[in-house]
């Protein structure tokens, strides 16, 4: 049975939030032909209880429940990996999404969209820990991706399932499948949506989502531009080096001959010999990088590059 959409929701310790959760979904996208597929993220609360109640009264209701804490980014993606919808819809268990913005989505994929985000444009968080660092975190994510958007944090987003199925998620790279969807040639598009203020259970996140974002930023920067030919980035820097590390020696030379500085009390002798070091260094991590390119694509088939369609093949 497949399904014109599959809400997908990440469930750590959302009690208080579960029943009205299920209501309001229903209420919202009554008719309409989905699959709900709650991921209960090892809560430790109620939380998986109360969704097998749910379960016996609602026939769209499907619960993976994992083995312990995985965090948001696994709990989706595990998801995403048995949604049957056509277009899959990530969402907050905490009802700071709004299920009556999923129509809009789903008109926005019609237009021929792969990929639409969410945009709070009227986020209700705390302004210094959550929407401060946000928009900067927007800004240099949009420049550094060359995608787009405002909102890469919001949870609420629409995927076709194709799409979706060429990203693959490690660490906390959910909010960034927009630009990885884009690197596999993904068309992305923004609407704003509904934001509430969290009115049960307790925020899963601090502060220092800031930083993890930021490291996962430098990951996929890595994986858009480098991922298959990691020598030209290293390579770069490692001939770069190589270069300065003969133009210090040679100035090291020049001050010997010229000046009658000894070269072994010349500091830069030291610096060009490390230069070189550095150097031969980061050329041997461009061609390491290189062989693990090619374990990684081959060892799981994937190609370098993604089709839209094929016409005309059996
Ligand atoms: N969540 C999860 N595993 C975690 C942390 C969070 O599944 O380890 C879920 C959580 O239950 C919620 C969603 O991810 O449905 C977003 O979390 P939260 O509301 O705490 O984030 P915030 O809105 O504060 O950014
Ligand atoms: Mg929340």
């Amino acid at each position: 049975m497949t399904y014109d959409f599959s809400l997908v929701i990440p469930v750590y310790n959302e009690a208080e939030n579960i029943p009205a959760l299920c209501k309001e979904i229903n209420n919202a996208l009554k008719g309409m032909s989905f699959e709900v597929i709650c991921v209960d993220d090892g809560s430790t609360d109620q939380s998986f209880a109360l969704l097998e109640e749910q379960v016996l009264n609602d026939r769209s209701l499907k619960i993976i429940r994992l083995r312990r804490n995985f965090g948001q980014t696994a709990a989706m993606a595990a998801g995403f990996q048995a949604a049957r919808g056509t277009v899959i819809i990530p969402m907050d268990a905490d009802l700071q999404n709004n299920p009556q913005d999923v129509p809009a989505l789903l008109a926005k994929i019609d237009e021929g969209f792969d990929v639409v985000s969410g945009w709070r444009r009227n986020r209700q968080d705390t302004f210094i820990s959550r929407k401060l660092p946000s928009i900067i975190a927007n800004k240099l994510i949009s420049h550094i991706t060359h995608v787009h958007l405002h909102d890469y944090g919001c949870t609420l987003k629409a995927y076709r399932k194709e799409v979706l199925d060429q990203v693959s998620l490690y660490g906390e790279l959910h909010r960034f499948v927009p630009a990885l969807a884009h690197q596999v040639g993904a068309k992305v598009a923004e609407i704003t949506v509904d934001h509430r203020p969290r009115t049960a259970g307790q925020s899963k996140y601090g502060i220092d989502r800031t930083l993890r974002v930021i490291l996962d930023l430098i990951t996929v920067k890595f994986l858009l531009k480098y991922a298959t030919r990691p020598l030209q980035l290293f390579g770069k820097w490692g001939l770069g080096s190589c270069g300065l590390s003969l133009l210090t020696l040679m100035v090291t030379f020049y001050m010997k001959y010229a000046d009658g500085l000894s070269m072994n009390r010349n500091p830069l002798l030291i610096l060009s010999a490390f230069l070189l070091f550095a150097g031969v260094q980061f050329v041997a991590l461009g061609l390491l990088g290189e062989l693990v390119t090619r374990t990684y694509h081959e060892a799981q088939d994937k190609p370098i590059y993604t089709v839209r369609e094929r016409v005309n093949f059996d």
